[in-house]
């Protein structure tokens, strides 16, 4: 068998291994066969929380918004200050602990 046809074999192997959910199986093997690319794809579906929590978190932030007493314009919480400054008439109002909970 030529080294062509091998590596074709390998590379089947390892979209075997990753059909059937076994991603770090499949990235070292594609390491092996110096796939770079596709190693890193199957080490981001093996470890799927490591670099999009942040994101996902900012998601989640993003649905919480606070109504100004002043004023009534409501705006988005994304932080965890208890303090925030109203965009719609510039005045500082505190943010009820129950809802800082939720972020
Ligand atoms: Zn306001």
């Amino acid at each position: 068998m030529s080294d062509e046809e091998w590596t074709k074999q390998e590379i089947t192997e390892m979209e075997k291994l990753e059909k059937a959910g076994q991603y770090e199986e499949a990235a070292r093997g594609y390491e092996e066969l110096e796939m770079w690319e596709k190693a890193e794809a199957c080490k981001r579906l093996a470890n799927p929380d490591e670099d999009d929590s942040a994101n996902a978190n900012m998601g989640k932030v993003d649905t919480i918004s606070m109504k100004c007493p002043y004023c009534g314009a409501s705006q988005p919480i994304a932080s965890k200050s208890n303090e925030v400054t109203c965009k719609g008439c510039g005045k500082d109002y505190v943010i009820p602990k129950k809802v800082l909970d939720l972020l």
